[in-house]
């Protein structure tokens, strides 16, 4: 049943608008048509429009590139069982699974002994290391991250969270010298922040770490989109991904790293193709090593292939300009917000680190849920609000603001397939409700902020 509770009006009083100055048009990278986004259609607004969806939640999500959804149509076809299956195409279907597990492996620069092992998401891909740790291992996490680096570890020691890159490597080589080397030890830090954007030192984490014998996780969710990741060149044991935040959504994502826990741990889940052998005795299992030890049940294919497709396309000649690409976007995207009277950023370090197109912030006096559901309605513009599944941070970040806000704040994240013109967008409309509030009314309906009478739904 549907709950509505008026809970913000247009709000004359706020804070005027500092307009900022056109800003030089970006660099284009070469362009490459598998690395082009699938375009949306447009999207209705309240006052009977459709306008282009300016899609600022790639952090969450991304759209799938050329490369992802072409995989899935040529394959489809061909779509058959693998790994037991006899026939022709059974093979075939083997054979781009088992490359999609090699593409993958190349866009990560992994070692020759890593395993490659397909997951859902890079929730799945942290519960899974999680039960595959040696008896007695201690994590090391920071306050910081994403709720899937925090719940899947059983009494993880919880850093506090770091005011910069070097209180960073600081604080895990304080816990590292108290942990010593009698038990195993796995750091798991993200790469970049899904609230801030903010890039970890993982390289120097890496080297710390390896000083006193422990393992790195490598909380890739927020970075692979963004910066190339060489598990090789940065030192890192393990790393998790998620293809749908990688211009893949079509399930799979990936734990890739050493294989000697993976292969002695109990596998993930218990089932046909992970064994090597059941006996008549329900204890008389001998299970496979490998990746197979950990992909009981039929595999999706589909989603390798889309995700071993974008990371083929994604390879190494690409990501120069694509992360200038980002960076113009990026730094556009802040200036035009720091413009903006009564917009306050979120951040966990100092102005000038290091950082993906992804920015946190609040605008003072206007509720973020409201806030988000103006731009969707009256702008066409998609971000994300709340505590980004990563509640003590951004509490924290909320905390440290000092605006006058409600608890939750506003995400706005790039990707391949933002524009300029998108971003002048969002900085417009953001400055237009700070200083003039919403244009209509806003009610929670159904836990989520929209107009009141929203004729959308008609359109
Ligand atoms: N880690 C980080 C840094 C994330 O941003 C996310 C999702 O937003 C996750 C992990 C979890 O990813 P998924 O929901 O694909 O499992």
């Amino acid at each position: 049943m549907s709950t509505s509770t008026l809970i913000n009006r247009p709000n004359p009083t706020l804070p005027v608008v500092r307009r900022e100055a056109a800003l030089a048009p970006l660099r284009r990278p070469r362009r490459d048509r598998r690395l082009e986004v699938i375009e949306a259609p447009d999207v209705p607004l309240v006052d009977g429009r459709r306008v282009r969806y300016a899609n600022f939640d790639y952090a969450a999500s991304a759209p799938a590139v050329r490369a992802a959804a072409d995989a899935v149509a040529e394959l489809l076809p061909r779509y058959t069982a693998v790994h037991r299956g006899a026939g022709w195409l059974s093979r075939e279907c083997t054979r781009s699974y088992e490359r999609a597990r090699a593409q993958v492996a190349r866009f990560l620069g992994c070692r020759p002994d890593d395993h490659v092992v397909f997951t859902r998401h890079t929730t799945e891909s942290m519960n899974l290391l999680a039960g595959a740790l040696p008896e007695g291992t201690r994590v090391v996490v920071f306050d910081s991250e994403h709720h899937a680096n925090l719940l899947p570890w059983r009494e993880p020691i919880r850093l506090p969270i770091p005011d910069s890159p070097a209180t960073a490597v600081r604080s895990i080589v304080a816990a590292l010298e108290v942990l010593g080397r009698d038990k195993p030890v796995l750091v798991a830090i993200t790469g970049a922040s899904n609230v801030t954007g903010e890039l970890f030192p993982v390289a120097e984490i890496c080297v710390a770490a390896r000083r006193f014998g422990a393992r790195v996780l490598l909380d890739a969710a927020q970075l692979a989109p963004h910066r190339p990741v060489d598990i090789a060149a940065l030192g890192v044991d393990y790393v998790a991904f998620s293809g749908h935040k990688l211009y893949a959504p079509f399930g799979a994502g990936v734990l890739a790293g050493r294989g000697d826990w993976l292969d002695a741990a109990a596998p993930h889940l218990s089932g046909g193709g992970a064994t090597a052998e059941v006996g008549d005795a329900t204890c008389d299992i001998a299970w496979k090593r490998g990746p197979a030890r950990h992909e009981a049940g039929s595999p999706n294919v589909l989603g390798a292939v889309a995700l071993g497709a974008v990371c083929e396309a994604l390879n190494g000649e690409v990501w120069e300009a694509l992360v200038a690409r980002e960076e113009a976007l990026r730094e556009r995207l802040a200036r035009g917000l720091a413009g903006i009277d009564g917009v306050a950023r979120l951040r966990l370090f100092s102005p000038g680190a290091a950082s993906v197109g992804t920015v946190a912030f609040v605008i003072e006096g206007l509720n973020s849920g409201v806030a988000a559901a103006a731009l969707s309605a009256e702008y066409g513009i998609g971000v994300r609000d709340g505590l980004f599944c990563a509640h003590p941070l951004t509490r924290r970040l909320l905390l440290d603001s000092r605006a006058n806000v409600d608890g939750q704040a506003l995400r706005a994240s790039v990707g391949l397939g933002t524009t300029t013109a998108d971003v002048d967008r969002l900085v417009e409309a953001v400055a237009r409700l700070a200083a003039d509030g919403p244009a209509v009314e806003y009610a929670v309906v159904d836990g989520r902020h929209a107009p009141v009478d929203d004729p959308r739904e008609s359109y």
